[in-house]
């Protein structure tokens, strides 16, 4: 009987928590809030509308926001899409200048790049070894052509926590409009919106235990610009982001959020001590490197190197354990990782790294098998290397990703 897999890859994304399904459950049939959340002329209406109202309170008591400051999106990715085009339009073309960091989620990447087929002067901004922005490197780009800088507050493959705080003050002092996806921070390290000086802030449901189509977008309330929408009808959250309100998505969200804020002094630390054991396991006696070891790193995230080893070879040996190479995204194109690429590491090394994420159901017995598992593997691809190399490249060819 073949065992049970063991999940590491908690920053792909998460299972729905069950208060978080049954909350979404009772969104849904005719016994349930099914009304639409606008029809609020009549009481089956209303109730949809105030548990909506509910959730959007939830969501903003995480960020210390206020309600008003929460738009409903379809997830991260819409989120970064709204506020980097959304900024964008409403600034040009007096101000055309986008500067993002190198290792920002594709989702803030892309859409950067797209804006430039409309004029965008985009500027990408490196990080060091540890995957940091350097503030002195920001500082010259941020002057009366700049419409937004985006970076991102915890990186989804290293784990690495930006200091949004002065990166937020210094755009802040030069009259520049900031954007943080804190999609991997919230829940994770406290998030206060005034603290971190932040104009926008993305965030998704289903990296929190919440369920997948969902997410948000903070926009601070007195935006000096009007934010123009991606997404054009019935006027929806303020004019932002039109169509009918996702009831269930929204209160599933709603209910992850509360759960998070709750449990935000007990899960972190408990993950993260479970994250140490992983990383010494995997780093004695030489078998694996840690990346970004010198940062502050969020709770469940760790990046290692295997040098000598393939890591889709690697993968394919660790059939019982769910990690990534990189992120979900990346796997999905085939490509290796612009943020392994930004840190230094050369593509062999890409390709020999394995993202572990853990989580709030990671017990300490999956990090021991887990490890046991890749060092057994990682052992016997080293002893036959050669051959090792050359089954990756065969299993590369055969899965197409050459
Ligand atoms: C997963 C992820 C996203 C995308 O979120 P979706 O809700 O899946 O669209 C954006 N940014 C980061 C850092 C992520 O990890």
């Amino acid at each position: 009987m073949p065992s049970a897999p063991i999940y590491l890859d908690y920053a792909a994304t998460t299972p729905v928590d069950p208060a978080v399904a049954r909350a979404m459950g009772s969104c849904l049939t005719s016994e349930g809030t099914f009304a639409n959340p606008a029809s609020v002329t009549h009481r089956p209406g209303r109730a949809a509308r105030a548990r909506v109202e509910d959730a959007r309170a939830r969501v903003a008591e995480l960020l210390h926001a206020d309600p008003e400051e929460i738009v409903f999106t379809s997830g991260a990715t819409e989120a970064n899409n709204l506020a980097l085009t959304g900024v964008f339009r409403a600034l040009r073309p007096e101000r055309t200048r986008i500067v993002v960091s190198a290792i920002e989620h594709p989702s803030v990447l892309d859409t950067a790049h797209a804006l430039a087929e409309e004029g965008a002067d985009v500027v990408v901004v490196g990080v060091d070894p540890e995957g940091r922005v350097d503030p002195a490197v920001l500082e010259p780009l941020l002057d009366e052509r700049t419409a937004l800088c985006s970076v991102m507050h915890v990186n989804n493959e290293l784990g690495t926590v930006q200091d949004i705080e002065r990166l937020g003050a210094l755009c802040r002092s030069r009259g520049v409009l900031f954007h943080t996806d804190a999609v991997q921070s919230a829940g994770k390290i406290p998030l206060d919106v005034h603290a971190l000086a932040v104009d926008l802030l993305s965030l998704s449901a289903h990296k929190l235990y919440g369920p997948k189509g969902i997410g948000a977008l903070y926009v601070r309330r007195d935006l000096p610009v009007g934010l123009v929408p991606l997404i054009h009808g019935g006027g929806h959250e303020r004019g932002r982001r039109s169509g009918t309100l996702a009831t269930h998505q929204i209160v599933g969200m709603g209910e992850a959020y509360r759960l998070a804020v709750e449990r935000l002094s007990e899960d972190p630390p408990r993950v993260a001590a479970l994250r140490d054991r992983l990383v010494e396991l995997l780093t004695a006696d030489g078998l694996g490197r840690l990346n970004a070891r010198g940062a502050e790193r969020v709770s469940g995230i760790a990046s290692l190197t295997f040098p000598g080893v393939v890591g889709e070879t690697l993968l394919y040996f660790l059939g019982d354990l769910a990690v990534s190479q990189g992120s979900a995204c990346g796997a999905a194109r085939g490509e290796s990782s612009h943020v392994l690429k930004a840190i230094g590491l050369s593509p062999l090394e890409a390709h020999a790294t394995i993202r572990f994420s853990l989580g709030r159901e990671t017990t300490e017995d999956e990090i021991a098998r887990a490890a046991a598992l890749v060092r057994a593997a990682v052992q016997d691809l080293r002893r036959r290397a050669p051959r090792g190399e050359a089954s990756a490249t065969e299993h590369r060819r055969a899965h197409g990703h050459d």
